[in-house]
């Protein structure tokens, strides 16, 4: 299997964009266009709270990292879980549990995100999730079987198993997103339901660039060059 090298990996947090809408997952990572709303000012205010190192939880037989580093060169992702939550093995099986310097005994992993709202009617937390723990399955050689989202309007978490299914949709988004980058193309735009929630509406504008190829095209079709 070829490997991805460090000069092409991207970001694992647009897997939930491309899962969303491929045009919104080029916008953000091919033409670096980022508009904030109300929606992803919120989320970023949780992941502040989220990500503060202070918030250490030391019971004897669990223990809490945050912002941990993670990177898969199958998937060609790389990036940093919000949390990932250490349990102590007492089976020590080394197929589920890693030894951990400063940690006694072994430990097995399991990554937790925070999102802001409530579960969404598609899987792309689920999605983001399993990429995730498929980073740190490569990393640290185990297999993890479960995570948790947990929802700051809804205070729950829920609890996401990796079946094969999702693990084959994270193969899928990955390497659509790499096909994306490598042809440095935007999809054109198609208006839906879900484009009123979409922090790049008005960058995008969906129901006027509808079959066009990208924002640069609109734009020089309605403003002439002479013009700009
Ligand atoms: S407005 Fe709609 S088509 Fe445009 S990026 Fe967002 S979801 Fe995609």
């Amino acid at each position: 299997m070829d490997l991805f090298k460090d000069e092409d990996l991207l970001m694992l947090s647009g897997i939930q964009h491309i899962a969303f809408c491929e045009r919104q997952w080029a916008l953000i990572h091919v033409e670096q266009q980022w508009l904030e709303n109300k929606l992803t000012v919120e989320g970023q205010f949780l992941h502040k709270k989220v990500d503060d190192p202070m918030e250490q939880d030391l019971r004897a037989n669990t223990n809490t990292l945050r912002a941990v580093p993670l990177i898969s060169y199958t998937l060609g992702l790389y990036g940093r879980a919000d949390v990932v939550e250490l349990t102590r093995s007492f089976k020590g099986d080394k197929k589920k549990s890693v030894f951990i310097d400063g940690r006694q005994g072994y430990w097995e992993m399991v990554p937790v995100e925070y999102k802001r709202g409530k579960p969404k009617s598609d899987e792309r937390d689920e999605v983001q999730l399993c990429a995730q723990a498929m980073c740190l399955e490569e990393m640290y050689g185990i297999q993890i079987e479960i995570g948790f989202l947990y929802y700051g309007e809804t205070r729950h978490r829920h609890e996401v198993e990796f079946s094969i299914q999702l693990r084959s949709l994270v193969c899928s988004f990955s390497k659509r997103m790499h096909e994306l980058f490598d042809t440095g193309k935007t999809p054109p735009a198609v208006f839906m339901a879900h484009c009123r929630s979409c922090s790049l509406m008005d960058v995008c504008l969906p129901k006027a660039s509808e079959g066009g190829t990208d924002v640069d095209q609109y734009l020089n079709e309605i403003f002439p060059r002479d013009y700009q």
